[in-house]
């Protein structure tokens, strides 16, 4: 009988439980525990409902492109409860001197496609598109080192491209800033049309050209991004009700983790047990603290990768003058604290009760180093300063509500890959030994449920069986 621990009860934890105990139902000779250092399960994933308003205090979706969640959902009989993105109603802003300005239609995160409603944005000045056009020449980079984003789009469109458009963009997404992310480790499929096309504009009209033939006809286009009708809390507690509470241990503050042989023993509040596996699903700083005695080499590579803390601000509105559309981002240039704000009522169904308004204001330790200084109320008043100032918006909030995370967000700096790659070789030397979530390859609830599942293959194939009959 193999005997699997899982550290950390994130979606990364809670979905490895799900396909160890899939094997298990199966047939498969395994038991798994799971020990998680809080007293709830999820991670960043929660979900609150106040008053016909639904609350993520994290993840709001997760990208329809990446397909592991949904196909997660449909295991778990959830599939009905799926929605979509309001794709139709999509507008995102930029904040551009005060003034809110929409990215223009036809930009492909930061690649021009279309001519006209490029010509005549006033997101850019003339130089900017003059140099858009131009990037249609663009050759491949010789030296094929890593590089941040920052660099990677100044080589392709120039400085304004990434104050008003890359480092927003994945400030909203990452919490963090572009002049430090890896492009190769968060844009890695610009990276790659680079490598293929030279020219960025080149490579993904050829693309979009592909995908026009190859579209069976009357296909209804995938939404951007998919959620739950109640939210993502509807994915954790679909997962609990398929695990047996009793492989669960909460509270779990002061684990250790050592080596005995081929083994690996926990102990934890009075829990001292063996196995044969382990899977370590807690963010990477969590990962080196457990791992002390462990290879250094691992232990200094898991301590580079930094992790960024976020605040959102959630306000609901019973009336609310905004512009059309899912909200805006807003610019380091900007010298505002505020990185992004969402329209949440038009970015999906159910979200608020018919007519009225919720918005959630996104704050980061990456521009705001004492972030969690700030007390809830003093976070709320600054969003709704910050809101009054660039939406007008000078209505009273039905409630305010604030969610805080401590280092929760995973920056892949320049390099990323590099260091994964020697942390891989050092893991790989350690029979049984699995980091999975998100550390290494994606920060996404999809990346963090592929982790999971890669995992779990690795270790069942090596359990027996029951006989075929
Ligand atoms: C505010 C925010 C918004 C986000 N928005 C999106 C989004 O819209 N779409 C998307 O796809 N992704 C989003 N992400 C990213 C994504 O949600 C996370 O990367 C993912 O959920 C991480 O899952 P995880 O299981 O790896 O880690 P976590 O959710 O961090 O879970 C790790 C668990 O390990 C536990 N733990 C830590 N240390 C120990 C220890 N020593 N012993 C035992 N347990 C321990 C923790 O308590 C926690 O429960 C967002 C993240 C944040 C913070």
């Amino acid at each position: 009988m193999k005997r699997i621990a899982i550290i950390g009860g994130g979606i990364a934890g809670l979905s490895a439980a799900f396909y160890l105990e899939k094997a298990r139902q199966s047939g498969a000779a395994l038991q798994w525990m799971l020990f998680e250092k809080s007293e709830r399960l999820g991670g960043v994933i929660r979900t609150e409902q106040r008053d016909g308003f639904v609350l993520e205090a994290g993840p709001d979706s997760f990208l329809s492109a990446k397909p592991e969640a949904a196909r997660l959902c449909k295991e778990l009989g959830i599939d009905g409860q799926l929605i979509s993105s309001n794709d139709a109603g999509r507008k995102t802003y930029i904040l551009v001197k005060g003034r809110l300005v929409p990215i223009p239609q036809g930009l492909e995160f930061m690649v021009p496609t279309r001519i006209w409603p490029m010509a005549t944005t006033p997101l850019f000045s003339f130089t900017t598109k003059w140099r858009m056009a131009g990037e249609l020449f663009s050759s491949a980079r010789k030296n094929a080192e890593d590089e941040s984003v920052g660099e990677f789009v100044r080589r392709h469109f120039g400085q304004e491209m990434v104050d008003r458009v890359a480092e927003p963009l994945l400030a909203g997404v990452y919490g963090g800033n572009a002049e430090r992310l890896s492009i190769r480790a968060v844009l890695p499929r610009f990276a790659e049309m680079e490598r293929e096309h030279g020219s960025l504009v080149r490579a993904t009209l050829q693309a979009k050209a592909r995908a026009r033939t190859l579209a069976r006809p009357g296909a209804k286009p995938q939404p951007l991004f998919t959620s739950l009708r109640n939210g993502m809390q509807q994915m954790v507690d679909a997962l609990l009700g398929t695990l047996p509470q009793a492989s669960i241990h909460l509270q779990q503050q002061d684990l250790s983790l050592r080596k005995i042989n081929d083994d690996w023993e926990i102990e934890s509040a009075g829990i001292r047990e063996r196995f044969q596996a382990v899977l370590l699903a807690v963010p990477a700083p969590s990962a080196a603290g457990l791992l002390r005695q462990f290879h250094p080499g691992l232990i200094e590579g898991l301590e580079k990768i930094q992790y960024t803390s976020s605040v959102a601000v959630a306000l609901a509105y019973d009336q609310a003058n905004l512009p059309p559309g899912h909200g805006f981002l807003v610019p380091r240039s900007e010298g505002r604290r505020m990185m992004a704000c969402t329209f949440v009522h038009m970015k999906f169904p159910y979200r608020a009760p018919e007519g009225k308004k919720m918005l959630r204001c996104f704050f980061s330790s990456s521009r705001m180093p004492d972030l969690l200084m700030h007390s809830d109320e003093a976070l709320q008043q600054m969003a709704r300063q910050e809101l009054k100032e660039i939406l007008d918006l000078n209505a009273e909030p039905l409630f305010a509500r604030t969610f805080r995370w401590d280092r929760a967000m995973a920056q892949y700096e320049t390099g990323h890959l590099d260091r994964v790659a020697e942390m891989e070789k050092i893991v790989a030397a350690m029979p049984g030994f699995h980091i999975i979530g998100n550390s290494f390859h994606g920060i996404g609830v999809p990346d963090c449920i592929k982790s999971a599942r890669l995992a779990v293959e690795q270790i069942t194939s090596g359990v027996s069986q029951p006989a075929a009959v």
